[in-house]
């Protein structure tokens, strides 16, 4: 058992003083605060700067890391990025992978991530081969997690077609298994609970496959990720082939609830919009990814306020920085309205800890609670950018960024 001393501790979206915590066997087994606290020191270990529950980093492709400062020489749009992105894709080895998924997740812990959801589609070799083991790509992902010591979601991504009724070309080949059934029996010879499952989009998984990807998820109580309406042309490419919008085809598809988590849900209508809220499906805004490849702003208060929670992640690593993902959702709200007071700092913190926790099957963190595990991180408050700003959650959201995470 050990004892520490929180000089600041968030709790419940808001900073507390003095806060005394016991852990045992990597849980949180008490918590109490209050001046009687600050005469407690046998045996404590006391930490200065605000400690938090580890940030969880929701979407991410790790290998899209490589391209960081690479795809910004000239310009170009999504579709001219997810080129230099396939290039890259061609390349990369089970050995090459894990090297690399090793440095961005060590990248993530060091600014505050201690749970990451790897959207995760590089299965088979170049040719569309399976490896040996089907699942070589994947095993390589929770070896470099393990590594770099994060906690990891591998959603096991279903990738079919190259645009709707298209067959996949070139890379995307390494993507296919061909059908959904295939991709189901591939991922149950994984063999790890870490493993849950995702949707690539409705412009890689035709119509009538979704339940199958749906249902593999609901039977193994596993979270489902999807991208959604990131871009226009995914929205008009929808509405030509079936009639109705990516959202609408979701929810008749039965893959919309409360375990599935919608990826950047950019372009919605208001239908779209109900649809995800009463269904309870999250909401996974990337604000730093989807301003770099120009995708728009999500209507993230909407969804909040009509059912979908939060939940934030860095995606395609042009920034590995959390706390800059809070602010994001906040500042591109007041860009687009004029207005500022969105989201309080307390919303988005949650959407960076517990929400974004239970997204990814992981209801055990992101609250420093009893029960919880103590997966905590301290951000100081003595650094250039968070000197004075004060203890409080405004401090942690619209002053610190990852490099002030202390330990
Ligand atoms: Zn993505």
């Amino acid at each position: 058992m050990s004892v520490l001393r929180l000089e600041h501790a968030l709790l419940d979206g808001r900073v507390e003083d003095d806060v005394l915590l016991t852990v045992e066997d990597g849980l949180i087994a008490g918590v109490s605060t209050g001046p009687s606290v600050g005469g407690v020191s046998t045996g404590s270990t006391t930490v200065a700067g605000i400690t938090m529950p580890g940030l969880a980093n929701c979407h991410s492709h790790a290998f899209h890391r490589a391209l960081r400062g690479r795809t910004q020489a000239e310009r170009g749009s999504f579709w001219t990025w997810r080129e230099q992105m396939y290039r890259l894709a061609e390349e990369l080895t089970p050995d090459s992978y894990k090297d690399l998924a090793v440095e961005v997740y060590s990248e993530m812990r060091a600014t505050g991530i201690t749970a990451v959801g790897e959207f995760h589609y590089l299965h088979h070799q170049p040719d569309g081969t399976p490896y040996d083991d089907p699942n070589e790509m994947g095993r390589a992902l929770l070896a470099a997690a393990d590594e770099a010591g994060i906690r990891i979601r591998l959603l096991d991504t279903c990738y079919l077609a190259a645009g709707i009724g298209r067959q996949p070309e070139g890379v995307q080949r390494r993507f296919s298994d061909g059908d959904a059934d295939r991709w189901a029996e591939r991922v149950e010879a994984f063999g790890d609970e870490r493993v849950g499952a995702a949707i690539h989009s409705v412009r890689a998984v035709p119509r009538e496959q979704l339940g199958v990807v749906a249902g593999w998820a609901r039977r193994h109580d596993a979270p489902l990720h999807v991208h959604l309406s990131e871009q226009v042309a995914e929205n008009e490419e929808c509405l030509a082939a079936y009639g109705v919008t990516p959202t609408q085809l979701l929810a008749d598809a039965g893959v919309l609830g409360p375990m599935t988590t919608a990826v950047h849900a950019t372009h919605l209508t208001e239908t779209d919009v109900r649809l995800l809220g009463e269904s309870g499906t999250f909401a996974c805004f990337c604000p730093t990814t989807e301003r770099d490849l120009a995708d728009g702003i999500g209507p993230s208060r909407f969804l909040h306020d009509a059912g979908s929670r939060l939940t934030l992640g860095s995606d395609s690593h042009a920034v590995i920085d959390l706390f800059e993902e809070m602010r994001g959702v906040e500042m591109h709200e007041r860009l687009a309205t004029r207005q500022r007071g969105h989201w309080s700092a307390a919303e988005l913190l949650a959407a960076a800890t517990y929400d974004g926790h239970e997204s990814l099957g992981f209801a055990d963190g992101g609250r420093i609670a009893v029960g919880q595990r103590a997966d905590l991180v301290t951000v100081g408050l003595d650094t250039w950018r968070t000197r004075g700003a004060g203890a409080t959650a405004e401090a942690l959201v619209f002053a610190a960024t990852g490099a002030d995470v202390v330990a």
